[in-house]
């Protein structure tokens, strides 16, 4: 049988590396690489090939500065492009050839070649604004994609963000934009900062930025209280033709960085919530997670669900409290826009 699930995977994405600790490394990819492979996942999907994004498809999110100002790391050895943020002298072409990748396989899901999609790439994206890199993301993979699948005349499309961080430059990409509805689950006052309940859109895309901004500690329950009684009912009137997620495995338990506890089974269940939008028609791509296990074993769970292996249900059981109330917010800032809620 042809394989109906695409995977983008490039070695050339190992060549971005830092110079000292950095837990955004080389070996998160291979981590989640190596479990595809030794659980026959790898081998059930089609490998779709990264290519450098072009210029114009950068330039559809970013400022031409910006583009200079990354592919200018090219030249030199290192750079630090903010505290967090640095390159190698192969960062820019990995940062070019995440994007177009992410491109390409989307455009494979929406004509219908493949059903479906993960794409295993970094540098990641969604902290990447318009004019400047930020939180190890040099070009908004994400939001990259979305912009293209706009100009394939795609007219909804439906971001969903459960990276443990707020994806502050994919909201900002599109927070005046009402054909991209920008959802995300995020740990929150946290890094970046941005990401507030009460951040729901501008002008004619009120509605369409919508946050789960919740304190540290949640996992399964919590996270499928949010996408039961937030993001479906939402998504469902928007009718999305396409869903992009920026798929961070940092909300896992364990994760260095956060303190979310999610598991791989939550994972898997939040990605059949998002596969039954768009007629299925769903790619993922990589975005954070530090912890390698955890996310090697997320990974897995996700593609599995990809492959359209069945689950056995589990109850995760009842949300907390504090995220009853997050939930019960959250519906209160959107119920002026979404009269289904
Ligand atoms: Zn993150």
């Amino acid at each position: 049988m042809t394989a109906r699930t695409g995977l983008v995977y490039d070695e050339r994405f190992l060549l971005h590396r830092a110079p000292y600790d950095h837990p955004e490394h080389p070996g998160r990819l291979s981590a989640i690489w190596n479990r595809l492979e030794a659980e026959g996942l790898a081998a059930r999907c089609r490998r779709i090939a990264a290519r450098d994004a072009t210029r114009e498809e950068l330039l559809a999110v970013h400022t031409s500065d910006h583009v200079d100002r990354v592919e200018a790391t090219a030249r030199r050895e290192y750079a630090q492009l903010d505290p967090d943020t640095y390159t190698s002298r192969r960062s820019a072409e990995a940062a070019r050839l995440a994007a177009g990748g992410l491109v390409d396989l989307t455009g494979e899901v929406l004509s219908g070649a493949l059903s479906n999609g993960f794409a295993l790439v970094r540098p990641p994206g969604h902290h990447a604004e318009a004019d400047r890199a930020m939180g190890f993301c040099l070009f908004n993979n994400v939001a990259v994609a979305a912009q293209a699948a706009r100009r394939a005349q795609v007219e909804r499309v439906l971001i969903v963000d459960w990276d443990l961080h707020h994806g502050n430059g994919t909201q900002s990409t599109f927070e005046e934009d009402p054909h991209v509805l920008y959802f995300s689950t995020h740990q929150y006052p946290f890094y970046p900062g941005t990401g507030a309940i009460a951040e729901v859109g501008r002008g004619a895309a009120r509605g369409r930025t919508v946050n789960i901004a919740w304190p540290a500690g949640m996992g399964d329950a919590e996270y499928l209280a949010a996408f039961d009684r937030v993001l479906l009912p939402i998504a469902r009137s928007f009718d999305p033709q396409l869903v992009l997620v920026s798929c961070g495995f940092d909300a896992a338990a364990g994760d260095l960085l956060g303190g979310m506890r999610l598991s791989p089974d939550g994972y898997a269940a939040m990605t059949e919530r998002v596969a039954t939008l768009a007629g299925g028609r769903l790619v993922l791509a990589l975005e954070g997670g530090y912890d390698l296990d955890a996310i090697a074993a997320a990974a897995a769970a996700t593609t599995r669900v990809l492959l359209g292996e069945k689950r056995a249900a589990r109850d995760p059981g009842p949300p907390n409290v504090v995220a009853n109330r997050v939930i019960r917010e959250t519906l209160d800032a959107h119920r002026p826009f979404w009269p289904d809620l």
